[in-house]
């Protein structure tokens, strides 16, 4: 297993992502699966496993409790979220907070997040009326947190305001990278601004939810020519094995076969040649079915409605790639005359781009797919419902 110095701690390059344990027909985890990819996990060197409240509707944190609960609680680290972004309303932070730490059997996090900062999400963590920033504050002070981050889905601008405001505050953030997402979700850029203020980079979605694990068959065919044997997921954790920055690699195992390839891939580094890079870019560009924006930002300037335009082509080629209720998120955190439908068409965008974008008929489609989307607030209600519910009201 290939380890990572940070704060003091070895911790494990290979992390256990827990949103994704094999479910039975019955609607309860296969808790024998689990325990047994742990065990193989554990025995391969894993040391890092991440949780949130919000996992397979609140069973994640369970099973992954009963997973460790042979193992003592020194020998590994545990990374829980704060559900900041799926509250019904001002609650109980803290009683929360001791539902996640019952859950886990255990009375301190070595890690704990923020969950899913984005434009949407981050009014609610700034709220005063919420108190969520001060509470955590407080959980850190009592040692119950030891070392707190957030995992981040909005875009740069963003990201560059949260660290900059509170400096010191975080240590880690998590953000979703790999070979595509580097320049689909500007992860190179992300990677670059968390590096930039001497934070750990920690890494979730490295196979993009699967899709990197199972290529089609002509972009498969081009990996094999290097090594027959390696899988399509190995280049991926490869890849992000290359970037000094980042420490923890999570992956959101299922099978026990997933425990053992991935294991295979962290026994040692093994840098990508050029060429196999080059390939890889050429993969992931192959997959993109977007526009070609590099957000260089010369259409903003005569923009009569003062759209952030790039933005809003971010969340349109997130959308193209895959429905993504965080795109729609993202949506949801702006002002109604900031929101794609505020486009006149007025087409001066388009004039402006280098790349010839049709920036005014890509808005309408994107305000179509928003518009007639899942919104963030339906698919939410559940977790309202249940976070009420542990809350016992
Ligand atoms: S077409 Fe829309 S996005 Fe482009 S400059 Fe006009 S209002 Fe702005
Ligand atoms: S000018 Fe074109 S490439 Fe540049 S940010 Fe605007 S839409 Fe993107």
């Amino acid at each position: 297993m290939i380890y990572n110095e940070f704060k003091g701690m070895k911790l494990s390059r290979l992390g256990f992502g827990c949103m994704r344990f094999a479910m039975k027909d019955d609607g309860t985890v296969d808790q024998d699966k689990v325990d047994k990819m742990f065990d193989l996990a554990i025995e391969g060197g894993v040391n890092y496993f991440d949780t949130a409240y919000p996992y397979l509707g609140g069973l994640s944190e369970g099973a992954m409790a009963h997973a460790l609960k042979k193992y003592p609680r020194d020998s590994y680290y545990l990374a829980d979220k704060f559900p900041g972004h799926s509250l019904p309303g001002p609650v109980d932070n803290i009683a929360l907070f001791n539902i996640s730490l019952n859950r886990c059997n255990t009375d301190y996090f070595d890690f704990y997040l923020l969950h899913n900062v984005n434009e949407w999400s981050i009014k609610i963590y700034e709220s005063e009326e919420y108190h969520i920033i001060p509470d955590i504050l407080k959980l850190k002070e009592e040692g119950k947190i030891r070392h707190l981050g957030f995992s981040f889905h909005g875009g740069c601008d963003l990201l560059e305001e949260v660290l900059t405001k509170y400096e010191g505050m975080f240590e880690f953030v998590q953000i979703q990278c790999n070979y595509l997402d580097w320049t689909l979700q500007d992860a190179r850029r992300k990677y670059d601004i968390i590096t930039s203020h001497g934070l750990g980079v920690w890494i979730m979605e490295p196979l993009r939810g699967g899709k990197l694990a199972a290529l089609s068959e002509e972009n498969s065919a081009k990996l094999k020519q290097f090594d027959a044997d390696a899988s399509d997921a190995s280049y991926s954790f490869r890849f992000l094995q290359d970037l000094e920055g980042i420490k923890v690699i999570l992956s959101g195992m299922n099978e026990v076969f997933q425990v053992e390839d991935n294991l295979k891939s962290f026994e040692s580094r093994k840098p990508l040649s050029e060429e196999e890079r080059k390939v890889l870019f050429e993969i992931a560009d192959s997959m993109k079915n977007g526009v070609p924006c590099t957000a260089c930002r010369y259409c903003c300037k005569g923009c009569p409605m003062e759209l952030d335009i790039p933005m809003l082509l971010d969340c349109y080629n997130n959308m193209k790639f895959a429905s993504s209720l965080n795109m729609s998120m993202r949506l949801d955190g702006l002002a109604e005359d900031k929101k794609p439908s505020a486009c006149i068409g007025c087409g001066q965008c388009t004039h402006a781009c280098p790349q010839g974008i049709d920036v005014p008929s890509v808005l309408r489609e994107l305000d179509d797919i928003y518009t007639n989307g899942p919104t963030w607030a339906e698919a939410a209600r559940s977790r309202h419902d249940a976070i009420l519910k542990d809350l016992g009201k």
